[in-house]
């Protein structure tokens, strides 16, 4: 059976956490660097990036993860964990695991439309997935390497880049299992 690891440091990994067990895979939450022997895969959920890497930096949990993803183990950062992988933050200078070719911009959609649902089409998925934005960032820019999986307004809002995924929604707050299954089949 696949283990995933959920970091569960800040923010939404409880949701995170039961969309994986409903996929059938065994979940753990992460809060100590060697939790992290035990997973093959590891979701950095949405929250609040500079609390979140912040932890991160303090426990000394980022350079495992570093090491884990370069040896390609598949992480999947949501929303605030999106901009905790992305080498480039657009308006800040806050830490980041800097892993994926992507620079992000934060709170991107403003103070006055903040959170939104809205249908997105997922590259190699069918039909719409719903898209909860909730303060959400998206990607500016894409390195070579990353595959662009959905756009949003013409904005970049998922992507891939070989054993990373990134994507500036919140698939753990639906019902709809398709983003979690498509990052567990990225497990080898
Ligand atoms: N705005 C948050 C940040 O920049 C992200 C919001 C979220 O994860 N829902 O960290």
């Amino acid at each position: 059976m696949k283990t995933v690891g959920v970091l569960a440091l800040q923010g939404a990994f409880r949701e995170h956490k039961e969309t994986l067990q409903k996929c059938g895979v065994k979940v753990i939450e992460v809060r100590k660097k060697e939790q992290l022997d035990e997973c093959d895969a590891l979701v950095i959920p949405g929250g609040e990036s500079t609390t979140i890497g912040k932890l991160l930096n303090e426990w000394s949990i980022a350079q495992r993860i570093r090491d884990r993803a370069g040896a390609g183990m598949p992480i999947f950062g949501t929303c605030a964990g999106m901009i905790l992988l992305a080498k480039q933050i657009k308006n800040s200078t806050q830490f980041s695991l800097a892993l994926m070719d992507i620079e992000v911009v934060r709170n991107a959609y403003g103070r006055q439309v903040d959170s939104f649902e809205i249908d997105l089409q997922v590259e190699g998925l069918e039909g719409p997935v719903q898209g909860v934005f909730i303060r959400a960032p998206y990607v500016e820019k894409v390195g070579e390497g990353v595959q662009v999986l959905a756009k949003h307004d013409n904005k970049i809002v998922m992507v891939k880049q070989g054993n990373l995924l990134g994507c500036s929604f919140h698939p753990e707050l639906t019902d709809d299992l398709r983003i979690h299954q498509y990052f567990i089949n990225m497990i080898k």
